[in-house]
C-alpha cells in the first residue's frame, strides 16, 4: 500500500541489551511507534526514540495480554494511519522462533503493508550460552533441536506462560522420535509441561539420567540455572520453583555448564541499577557496570538539545508544554538556574554574519560543537566561514569532535579545564573582544570571568527531564539501586518518580568534578523539592558528599565513593555487593 507506514518485525534478543542487533537498534532509534512484548527488557526500550509512541501489548490497562489477532490488526492500523512512519514490532528473541512473527507478517502482506524482518538472537541458543552450555560440542552433540513445550488450545491467545501445572495432554510432539534424537533438546515454553514431557521421553527410551538444566530469565540480571536429570525434572521444578521465562536444555552438553558458567560469577550479576546521568555521559559508567554483570537502566535527569536555526529561541519557550511548566516552576524558585538562562539563545543568520567580528572561536563541550555546526549548516553556511579563524577547545574530547567537522584546534589547555582554557586564551597577545565562546545555557561563568571582553553565544540548552515514560517508571521501581552524581540528579529523580511539589529551595551543589572529563561536565543546577518519601529503590550510590546528603534527605540509604571519580564509584558498588553478599 503506497504511502502507508512500514512495519519492522524486530527481534530484541533474550534480554541483555548488548544482544540486540545493530540494525534493530538503528530502527528503534528512529521508530515512530514501538509495539513491544512483555519479555523485552527495559534497557532495550531505552534505545527507542524518546518521541516514539510506546505500545505495550504484553499488558493492557486491564492487565490482560492483547490477543494475537488484535496485535495483527494494530500493526496494520498504525501503518495505514501513519503514512511514511517507521513502526517497530519488537519481540523477544527472534521474531520467527516461536514468536508468531510469521503470522504478523502474513497479516501485513494481506493488507498490502510493506514490512521487513530483523532477526534477533534467539533465547534457545543464547540463554544456554550465558549459562556456559554450548548447544553443540564435538564428541557430545552434533545437532540440537528447538522444541515448543506448549501448544495452545486457543490460537488467538499469545505466548502462553502457563501458571498452574498443565497436564501436557495437548502436546502433539512426536516423543518417539525426540527420544531417539542423539542431539541436544531445547524446550521453550516447556516448564509447566516438563513433568509430562520428561515422563514421555523416558517411556520412549530416553535415559533417565540424561543431564538437564532449567535456565530462568537468561541473560538478564536475574538469570538462574537449575540442574537436574530427566528423572528428577518435575520434582526439581517444584522444589526450586522454576518460573517462566525459562528454557529447558537436555543432553550431555549440560554438564559443561558446571565448568563454563561465566555470567553468574560476575560481581554485579543479578543487579539492576539506574544511572541518572545525562545520556551522553552515562555510556561510560553504563559500559563498566554492564561489563561487571549489572543491567543498567539509563535514566538521564537532564537532556540537552541543540537550538533550532535560524530562529532565535527564548530558552523556555521552545519546549513542549509539560517540560516548560516544570522549567518555569523550577526557575521561579531557583535563582541559580533562572539567572543563567539568557533572554536570547540560539543564533540567527545575522549572527553568523557577525562571525567576521571574531578571530578565535572557543568550544567547551561536544554538545556546543554539534549544535554550532547544526545551526551553521541549517543557516546555509559551511565551514568556509571559519577560514582564517583560530579554534580553541577545552580538551581532547571536544577537540576530537571538532575534527569530525574537519576542524583542527589551535589551542587546547594542558589541564583540559575551563579555567585552563581561559588562562591560555587570556595570555594570547590578541584583542580579547574578538574571542567568541560557544556554550550551553547553563555553562558557568569561568571563561567569561577570565575573558571579560569576550562574547558568548548560547548554542544549546540543557533542561531537566520532566517525566518518565511508564515503562521506565516500572523498570526503575524494580531496580536494586540508583546511581547519583549530583544533587540536581537526586532532586529531579525524586520529582519525576514521585510527582512532588516544588517548595523548599535548595542550594546548587553540582558535585562531579572528576567524574568525567572536565570539559564534559554538565551545567547542572539544582531543583528544589520537598522530601521524597517511599522512593523505590531505596539504595543510592553517590558521588560526592553533597549528593549523598541530598539522597539521604530523600530517604535513601547511601553508599558514597571515596573519591569523586567514576572508577572510585564503580569500585565502591562492586565492594558493596561482593562483601555484603559473600
Ligand atoms: N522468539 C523467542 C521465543 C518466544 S517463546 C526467542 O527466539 O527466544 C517464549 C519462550 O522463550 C519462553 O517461554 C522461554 O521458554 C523462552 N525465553 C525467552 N526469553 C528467555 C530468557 N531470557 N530466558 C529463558 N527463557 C527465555
Amino acid at each position: 500500500m503506497s504511502g502507508a507506514g512500514k512495519v519492522y518485525l524486530i527481534g530484541a534478543g533474550p534480554g541483555d541489551p548488548g544482544l540486540l542487533t545493530l540494525r534493530g537498534k538503528e530502527l528503534l532509534e528512529r521508530a515512530d511507534v514501538v509495539v513491544y512484548d512483555r519479555l523485552v527488557s527495559p534497557a532495550i526500550l531505552g534505545f527507542c526514540n524518546p518521541k516514539a509512541k510506546m505500545v505495550d501489548v504484553g499488558k493492557m490497562p486491564t492487565h490482560h495480554k492483547v490477543k494475537q489477532s488484535e496485535i495483527n490488526k494494530l500493526l496494520v492500523q498504525f501503518a495505514i494511519e501513519m503514512p511514511g512512519a517507521t513502526i517497530a514490532r519488537l519481540k523477544g528473541g527472534d521474531p520467527f522462533v516461536f514468536g508468531r512473527g510469521g503470522e504478523e507478517a502474513l497479516e501485513l502482506v494481506a493488507a498490502g503493508i510493506e514490512f521487513e524482518v530483523v532477526p534477533g538472537i534467539t533465547s534457545a541458543i543464547s540463554v544456554p550460552a550465558y549459562a556456559g552450555i554450548p548447544v553443540s560440542h564435538r564428541g557430545i552433540a552434533t545437532s540440537f533441536h528447538i522444541i515448543t513445550g506448549h501448544e495452545k488450545a486457543d490460537e488467538s491467545v499469545r505466548h502462553p506462560e502457563p501458571k498452574a501445572k498443565d497436564s501436557g495432554q495437548n502436546l502433539s510432539l512426536d516423543f518417539e522420535t525426540l527420544a531417539k534424537c542423539p542431539g541436544t533438546l531445547i524446550f521453550l515454553m516447556g516448564i509447566a509441561n516438563m513433568d509430562f514431557i520428561a515422563r514421555r521421553l523416558m517411556e520412549c527410551g530416553k535415559d533417565p539420567k540424561t543431564p538437564l538444566a532449567f535456565i530462568e530469565k537468561g541473560t538478564t540480571p536475574y538469570q538462574r540455572t537449575v540442574m537436574a536429570t530427566l528423572e528428577t525434572a518435575g520434582e526439581t521444578i517444584a522444589r526450586e520453583n522454576v518460573t517462566a521465562p525459562a528454557i529447558t536444555i537436555m543432553g550431555g552438553v549440560v554438564e559443561l555448564g558446571n565448568t563454563l558458567a561465566w555470567k553468574k560469577n560476575l560481581p554485579l550479576s543479578g543487579k539492576r541499577l539506574v544511572v541518572t546521568r545525562a545520556a551522553k555521559q552515562a555510556s561510560g559508567i553504563t559500559a563498566r557496570l554492564t561489563a561487571l554483570g549489572a543491567e543498567v537502566i539509563e535514566t538521564p535527569m537532564i537532556e540537552t538539545r541543540a537550538l533550532d536555526c535560524p530562529n532565535v529561541i527564548p530558552a523556555t519557550s521552545s519546549v513542549i508544554p509539560a517540560i516548560s511548566s516544570v522549567i518555569l516552576a523550577i526557575s521561579s524558585v531557583i535563582p541559580a538556574i533562572s539567572s543563567v538562562i539568557p533572554a536570547k539563545a540560539g543564533i540567527s543568520s545575522a549572527d553568523f554574519n557577525a562571525l567576521t567580528n571574531f578571530d578565535i572561536l572557543a568550544f567547551t563541550s561536544t554538545n556546543g560543537v554539534e549544535s554550532f555546526f547544526k545551526q551553521l549548516f541549517a543557516a546555509g553556511y559551511d565551514v568556509r566561514v571559519l577560514a582564517g579563524k583560530k579554534i580553541a577547545s577545552v580538551g581532547k574530547i571536544t577537540e576530537k569532535k571538532l575534527l569530525e567537522f574537519g576542524i583542527r584546534c589551535d589551542y587546547v589547555p594542558e589541564d583540559h579545564t575551563g579555567e585552563g582554557l581561559g588562562k591560555l586564551l587570556g595570555s594570547l597577545p590578541v584583542d580579547h573582544s574578538r574571542i567568541l565562546l560557544l556554550q550551553g545555557n547553563l555553562a558557568d561563568d569561568t571563561l567569561l570571568k577570565l575573558l571579560p571582553q569576550a562574547t558568548r553565544w548560547v548554542v544549546y540548552e540543557t533542561l531537566p527531564v520532566a517525566e518518565l515514560p511508564e515503562w521506565k517508571r516500572e523498570a526503575v521501581a524494580s531496580a536494586d539501586a540508583v546511581v547519583f552524581a549530583s544533587t540536581s540528579a537526586v532532586e529531579n529523580f525524586c520529582a519525576v518518580t514521585q510527582n512532588l511539589h516544588f517548595e523548599e529551595p535548595l542550594q546548587s551543589h553540582p558535585e562531579e568534578p572528576l567524574l568525567r572529563h572536565p570539559e564534559e561536565r554538565s551545567d547542572e543546577g539544582s531543583s528544589p523539592k520537598e522530601l521524597c518519601h517511599a522512593s523505590e529503590p531505596s539504595l543510592a550510590f553517590c558521588i560526592g558528599r553533597m549528593t549523598e546528603s541530598a539522597a539521604r534527605k530523600h530517604g535513601f540509604d547511601t553508599v558514597t565513593s571515596d573519591e569523586t571519580t567514576m572508577d572510585s564509584l564503580v569500585k565502591k558498588i562492586v565492594d558493596f555487593y561482593t562483601t555484603r553478599e559473600s
